[in-house]
Parts: C-alpha cells; structure tokens; sequence
C-alpha cells in the first residue's frame, strides 16, 4: 500500500495507448480538401467506425459549409441507428466526501465551503421515492472518492435503490459514476445488478491531466485511470461509459482521446464503451478555472455531431448541465440519452427547491425543468422519450448488444420498448398536457410502422397497460 492506497492492480499488459505527440501531430496538419472531408462523411454514414485520423479530418473542417454536411450527416446517421428515440435518466448523488483535488470540481478537498454529506439508506429510499413518483425508471449513481465509497458500499447502495418500490414505480437499471475500482470491487458491484460503470478521463492530454489532477492524489495517476474500464472488461462488466470533461483542453485533442480508447476497448476486448460523456466545463462553488479552452456552443455542436459519426453504434449523453435551449437545438445531432429533471445537490429531490444551492452540489446545472415537462417538449418535438431497461435485463450487453446494434434491431425492440415505457409515463404520472401530445405521438408511431406480428403485439401490450395494472412488458 503506499500512501494513495492501492493503485497497483492494473489490467493485463496495462499499456497508456494515448500518445500526445501523435495525436497533437494528426491535428497540426493543413485543412483537410472538401473531397477528403465529403469521404470520410460517406464512411460514416455506411455505419462504420472512423479511425482517429478520419476523425481528425473532420475535427480540422472549418469550412462552414462542410461544417454544415457534418451536421446534417450527424443527423441522418443518428436517424438511421437509433430513431427517434431518446432514453432518459436521472442522477442521484449520494455522498460528496472526496479525497481528491480536482481543480474544476467543487467536491474537490480543498473546498471548504462544500457542505459535506453521505446519504444514509432512509435517505436514500426517500430520494428513489420521490425519483420513482415523477416517473424515473433509470438512475445513475454518482459519488465523490473516498475510502468510505468502496466496492461494498456502492453494491449496498445499488440494492437499496433497487429494492425502492411506489405504486408502480420502480428503479429498472442502475448505472454508477464513481471512482475507479480494482478487479474485485468490479466484481462485488456487478453482482449488485449494475447497468454501465462510467469513469470519465476528463482530459487524455498528459500536462493538462497533472495540472487539475494534484500529483499526491489517488486520481493523479493517470495510468490508474486510464486502465479503470480495462480492469472492468476484465472483471466481467461488459457495459461501461467513458467520458471527457470539455474545457479542459483543446476539445479537438480529447475528442481524438475519446475515440482513441473507444477503439481501444474495442480492440482489446471486442466491445467498444456502450455510451461516451462530453460534459462542458460549469462554474461550481470556489471554482477559478483557466478559461483558454472553454467550448463555445457552436464547437460543441462540432464536437457532437463528429463523435457521432465517429462511433456510430455508442450511445452519446448530454447532460442538464447544458441550457433548455441548447439540449433542444443539438438533440438531433446524435445524441442518445439526457438527464431529466434533475437535481444534484446531496439530497435535492426532496429538499432542494427551484433554486439552486452551489455549496451543496458539484456545479451549477443548466436544466432543471421538471421531468414532465422536458417529455412534453422532446414529444411535441417528435422524439420517443424512453425508459427501456430490456436490453441489459436479458443480457444484451457488450460483445452481444453489438451484435444487436444492426439494421432492423431498434425497428424491432427499441422502438417498441420506448412506446410501451412511454405509455407507462403517460397512464401513471404524465400531466394532462403531456397526457395528450403522448397519446398522439404513440398514434401516430403506430400509423407509420409496418403491418406485422410486432405491430399487433405492441398494440396488445399498450392496451394491456392502459387497461390494467400489467407494467414492464418488454421486447
Ligand atoms: N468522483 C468520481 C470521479 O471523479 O471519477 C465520480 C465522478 S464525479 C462526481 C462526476 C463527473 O463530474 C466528473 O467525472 C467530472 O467529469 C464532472 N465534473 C466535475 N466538476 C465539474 C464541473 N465543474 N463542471 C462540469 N462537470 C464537472
Ligand atoms: Fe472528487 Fe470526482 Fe470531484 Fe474529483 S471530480 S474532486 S474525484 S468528486
């Protein structure tokens, strides 16, 4: 053990496949011709995945007119592989003790003014109470690091969330945001029914990474970090998330980083990340960050939509911390799942009013509208607001939900899911208003898809929940 505990347990052959001279090289070279660009387009919307020097291609396009086809190509790859549906879920933070100092965060140790709190199981079910009342069938659970958040004490958490039932609500996946853990501890929370364990890099560049990360803290190795969902492959979760922290550094640099470890995983292990985070830089509590590479919006719509057309088969989650009116302009851009109504102060679904408290939560958030009302907006959008959990409850996870990541497979068992989930929403918790722009968009869903034995057995099963009490009736 040394003095940051034990970080010795890596991955077999644990290698740092990121290598900055390379990457800051392939993003240094002139702009790229329209043709180049327009190929690498056509590449990706075959469905396959780009290498990290066709990424950079179209990171290094500033052209606005071929800016312009990557936006529509992002859109049109994304209506291809997912439809119309976007999966929807709420985080709960459940303890902000940390033994790190990251620079951008307000857990961070060093902050005094954070009020620091762990839930306690009572409070825990409260929180899923009040989560599961509004209509939540998806959590993520996010904590700070600190030794008393170990493997047992997540898995613990995990069960409590799961054994949270109201009426007819109840938690159907549960996916974690939590420090990096060892082999065992992947395992211990496995067995506790997890969804996706995500662990965000924040920055792949190397300088960047020393400079927010203090090296005496347990998340300054970078390696550790770098390998955490390696160990997980290795441990058995098959189903994990990684992510970037923009404006941290040159967003080109971690975009390249991001598909360089998807490729990675991919490689390694056969399975690519099942879902990619790109949160942007918030102001959070005593918080003075060096403000050279924030991301304006019109480059984080760059950034979107060309992860997007990078990996097309990985789910893409945009956050509350963006603004209502962003989250609706970029939502067809590629993106796959958003947080909604949600609250990130420690104990804020049943404390927190409309107002938000910075000593309480990690930063500020953008969006905290009400769940209803963010289903009414992304329905009378055309979007299927989704809760479908089937997928990772009958083992389409990793290596086999790429195999179902193929044509026909969303047409046959997303959309499908997404309605009856909808219908759920609309008969057990949905507003009058919300009521009636679901009840018309799932008529007009059912309108536009095909005559067939799925048809008739998704109208049985939406009339089964409108009718009777029968819920969770998936494909
Ligand atoms: N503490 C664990 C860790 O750092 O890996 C769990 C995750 S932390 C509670 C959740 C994520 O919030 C971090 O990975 C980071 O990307 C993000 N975050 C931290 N400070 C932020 C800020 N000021 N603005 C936006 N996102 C932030
Ligand atoms: Fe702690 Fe995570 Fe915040 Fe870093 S980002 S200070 S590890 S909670």
């Amino acid at each position: 053990m040394t003095a940051l505990g034990k970080l010795t347990s890596l991955s077999k052959n644990a290698t740092d496949f990121i290598d900055d001279a390379s990457l800051t090289a392939i993003l240094k070279g002139p702009a790229p011709e329209a043709a180049r660009v327009r190929d690498v387009i056509a590449k990706s919307l075959s469905k396959e995945a780009l290498s990290v020097e066709e990424t950079a291609v179209l990171a290094n396009t500033d052209d606005d007119e071929l800016v312009e086809e990557i936006f529509d190509a992002a859109r049109e790859l994304k209506r291809k592989v997912y439809g119309n549906r976007i999966v929807l879920f709420a985080p709960l933070y459940l303890g902000n003790d940390c033994v790190n100092d990251c620079v951008y965060c307000a857990f961070r140790r060093s902050n005094k003014d954070a009020v620091r709190r762990t839930l306690n199981t009572q409070e825990i079910r409260h929180q899923v109470e009040a989560l599961e009342n509004v209509g939540h069938k998806r959590l993520i659970l996010v904590f700070g690091e600190h030794p008393r958040y170990d493997a047992e004490f997540i898995a613990e958490c995990v069960r409590t969330v799961y054994s949270v039932r109201v009426g007819h609500g109840e938690i159907r996946r549960v996916n974690i945001n939590a420090a990096p853990l060892d082999h065992e501890g992947y395992r211990i929370v496995k067995e506790a029914g997890i969804g996706t364990y995500q662990v965000f890099q924040e920055t792949y560049h190397h300088e960047t990474f020393a400079k927010v990360h203090p090296a005496d803290t347990r998340k300054g190795n970078y390696l550790y970090r770098l390998d955490a969902l390696d160990r997980a492959m290795e441990a058995g979760i098959d189903d994990v998330g990684i992510g970037g922290l923009f404006g941290l550094y040159d967003w080109r640099f971690d975009l390249l980083g991001l598909v360089t470890h998807a490729l990675h995983l991919q490689t390694k292990y056969g399975v690519g990340p099942h879902t990619i985070s790109f949160p942007r830089l918030q102001p959070a509590s005593g918080v003075h960050v060096d403000e050279r590479y924030l991301l304006d919006d019109h480059d984080f719509k760059r950034l979107i939509a060309i992860l997007r057309l990078a990996v097309p088969y990985t789910g893409l989650i945009l956050t509350a911390r963006e603004h209502p009116d962003l989250r609706r302009a970029v939502m067809g851009f590629g993106v796959s799942q958003i947080d909604a109504g949600s609250r990130i102060e420690l104990g804020g679904y049943t404390e927190a009013g409309d107002a938000q408290c910075m000593e309480r939560e990690q930063f500020k958030l953008g969006d905290i509208r009400p769940l209803d009302q963010i289903i009414r907006e992304l329905v009378t959008d055309g979007y299927i607001p989704s809760f479908c959990t089937a997928c990772y409850r009958l083992g389409r996870t990793g290596e086999h939900f790429m195999e179902f990541a193929i044509p026909g497979f969303i047409k046959r068992f997303c959309s499908p899911n997404a309605l009856t989930t909808l219908m759920e929403y609309m008969v057990d918790y949905a507003s009058p208003e919300t009521q009636a722009a679901a009840e018309k968009l799932i008529a007009d869903e059912l309108a536009a898809m095909p005559d067939g034995k799925i048809k008739i057995e998704l109208i049985d099963r939406l009339h089964a929940i409108k009718t009777t009490g029968d819920r969770d009736l998936y494909f």
